[in-house]
């Protein structure tokens, strides 16, 4: 289903964000008070507008109530966000998601209602340590209690055995799928054989992912 966002700050994650919410699909408005960030998005998003963010009238002007979602991506402008964030919530936005750079920033803008607050940069740089520690692991999610699904690219030498090789229940791990391309088959079957590129869905503790992803 169609939704539509507004994304306030067009700089590089407020741009990256927008742009690939259209690539989804969706409506999105622009927002900055920048002519040159504003103008350059004219022509990739719905709608784009030139205004001060921390302006009550210009921001009145959008109608922020009528968004599935508002996001706050002005950054480095820790004051202009937090007000911004401040008027965004008092317009009764359905659902705020604010870019925070620093502690401070991220306790004032959620004690304003926030409902999501980001690091980017912080974020990115976790996951690039862990690329960086684990080069066969390609994405994860953190469940919390230490537990994590995680997709990893099992070596070559595994390529046409057996998924009952890798003796996957001595790990304490659970496979929930196994990724070929774009296909996905679920609770895969422990005699179907590994072809090459395929990719292991794994849930389970962190010591035990690291256990088996070393056993390969
Ligand atoms: P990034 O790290 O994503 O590039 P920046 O903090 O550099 O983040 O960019 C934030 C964007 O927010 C810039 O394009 C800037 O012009 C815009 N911006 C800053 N202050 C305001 C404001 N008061 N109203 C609207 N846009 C603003």
């Amino acid at each position: 289903m169609k939704k539509q966002f507004a994304v306030i700050g067009l700089g590089g994650f407020g741009e990256a964000v927008a742009v690939e919410l259209m690539r989804l699909g969706h409506e999105v408005l622009g927002v900055d008070s920048d002519p040159d960030k504003a103008n350059h998005l004219a022509d990739k998003l719905t709608q784009t507008v030139i205004a001060n963010a921390t302006d009550e009238d210009a921001l009145a002007e959008l109608d922020l109530h009528r968004f599935d979602a508002v996001l706050v991506a002005i950054g480095a402008h820790i004051e202009a966000s937090i007000l911004c964030t401040m008027m965004v919530k008092s317009q009764e936005a359905k659902e705020v998601w604010v870019k925070a750079i620093t502690p401070t920033h991220h306790k004032i803008v959620e004690k304003l209602g926030a409902d999501r607050v980001l690091h980017p940069e912080y974020e990115m740089g976790l996951r690039v340590a862990q690329s960086l520690a684990h080069p066969n692991m390609l994405d994860y999610i953190g469940l919390g209690d230490n537990y994590f699904v995680i997709e990893i690219r099992p070596g070559e030498v595994l390529e046409d055995r057996p998924l009952s090789d890798l003796r996957i229940d001595d790990f304490e791990v659970r496979l929930l799928a196994i990724k070929h391309g774009q296909s996905v088959s679920l609770s895969p079957d422990p005699e179907q054989r590994l072809r090459r590129n395929d990719h292991l869905v794994l849930v389970g503790e962190e010591q035990a992912l690291r256990r088996f992803s070393a056993s390969l």
